[in-house]
């Protein structure tokens, strides 16, 4: 595994297993290592919020989950030969954490959709142990209620979906607070296990459009997702003037 910096953020050039393979070494150290997944908004974004970049260097994984950020790495020249999207590392991780009766705690998203992920996942993974849920709308007061269930619960994984990028900032900030193997932050993952919103079907996510099947499904998403393929002017404009 290599680390590269594209647009500011850094970012893992690792495989699938590869990606597991460290992650389940760092849950077993248990040193609060967290795991993101940065798309092309998260690196545009990044380039304006210092926070954003440091949250990148402190990450113990760092993986390039849209064609957005492999677009603009090639555009920049910079070697990141392969796309692991936050969702199939999940499930492989989690897979592997069957196998050896580990548990996990599933934070994030709206009421009843982490309990729904939980159903399925208990049905797929039958040795993976679900050590809690809770809904991720929560306010201040609620959030040290639901850090004391998570270092009760004590998982060997927990998964963090409040969405980009608040996630990033919570685990960041709670990393240290947190009796936990190792977070990801995973933006949609659990609506999809929960099978509240469907994968764009493999066509689409082949030719890296996934996220404008996603704007066809969820139309309230469109101004978000039309600044996706600005990466490519902002990554040209960097490539010319280095900023
Ligand atoms: N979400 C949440 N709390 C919030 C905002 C969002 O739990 O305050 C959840 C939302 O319900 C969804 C997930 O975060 O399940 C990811 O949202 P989105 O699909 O926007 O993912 P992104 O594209 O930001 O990764």
């Amino acid at each position: 595994m290599t680390r590269v910096t594209v647009l500011g953020t850094e970012i893992d050039s690792t495989t699938p297993n590869e990606a597991v393979d460290r992650a389940m070494t760092a849950m077993h150290e248990r040193k609060g290592a967290f795991v993101i997944t940065p798309n092309a908004e998260y690196l545009l974004q990044a380039k304006t919020q210092r926070d954003l970049r440091q949250i990148s260097q402190s990450a113990f994984l760092s993986l390039p989950d849209s064609i957005g950020v492999l677009a603009a790495a090639r555009i920049l020249k910079i070697p990141l030969h392969q796309r692991v999207t936050g969702i199939d590392f999940a499930f492989s991780l989690l897979k592997k954490m069957g196998e050896r009766g580990r548990s996990v705690f599933l934070l994030g998203a709206r009421q009843g959709i982490a309990e729904a992920a939980a159903d399925r996942l208990r049905e797929l993974i039958p040795g993976l142990v679900i050590a809690g849920t809770s809904h991720g709308y929560f306010s201040s007061t609620d959030e040290k209620r639901i850090c004391e269930r998570i270092n009760t619960a004590s998982p060997d994984l927990l998964i963090v979906c409040l969405g980009s990028p608040r996630q990033e900032r919570w685990m960041y900030k709670n990393a240290s607070a947190l009796h936990v193997g190792l977070m990801a932050g995973l933006g949609g993952t659990l609506d999809v296990f929960a099978g509240n919103v469907d994968r764009a079907p493999e066509g689409w996510r082949k030719i890296g459009l996934e996220w404008l099947y996603r704007s066809i499904r969820e139309p309230k998403r469109i101004t978000r997702i039309l600044r996706i393929p600005l990466i490519i002017p902002v990554s040209l404009r960097y490539r010319v003037r280095g900023k």
